[in-house]
């Protein structure tokens, strides 16, 4: 008996001997009066395949509300971010937020950008020569 039960523990590890067990315990539990364990199994299971469902919709939901698409303001490169969250742009690295649904960039205004620009110097060796 305590053979053929571990036997059957070790079916479970294969599809179809899951089901069949599942079914086998349903009926048992059920002939025995504990059909309120089935029941409640039942729920859980019924649970657990609509769970998914409904955590991928809120998800989907909470994505579409949360996911802003829109350009860098510093090199136009068109990505989609988060609202509320800082994040930097893929492009070109420039720390930026979400407000009103565009980007903008972290900086707060008044920040002055210095551009670095590349000075060609000839020295006067170079010239020389
Ligand atoms: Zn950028």
């Amino acid at each position: 008996m305590n053979d053929r039960f571990n036997q059957l523990i070790q079916y479970n590890t294969s599809g179809l001997g899951c089901w069949l067990t599942i079914i086998f315990l349903a009926i048992f539990l059920g002939s025995v009066g504990l059909g309120w364990i089935v029941n409640g199994f039942l729920i859980l299971l019924g649970f657990l395949l609509v769970a998914p469902i409904l955590i991928i919709w809120g998800v989907q939901w909470w994505l579409k509300r949360n996911l802003v698409q829109g350009e860098c303001p510093v090199c136009n490169y068109e990505f989609t971010g988060f609202k509320n969250t800082e994040f930097s742009c893929p492009n070109c690295s420039e720390p930026l937020q979400v407000i009103s649904g565009e980007f903008s960039r972290v900086t707060p205004p008044g920040t002055i950008d210095v551009k670095a620009i590349e000075v060609n110097t000839l020295s006067l060796d170079e010239e020389t020569d």
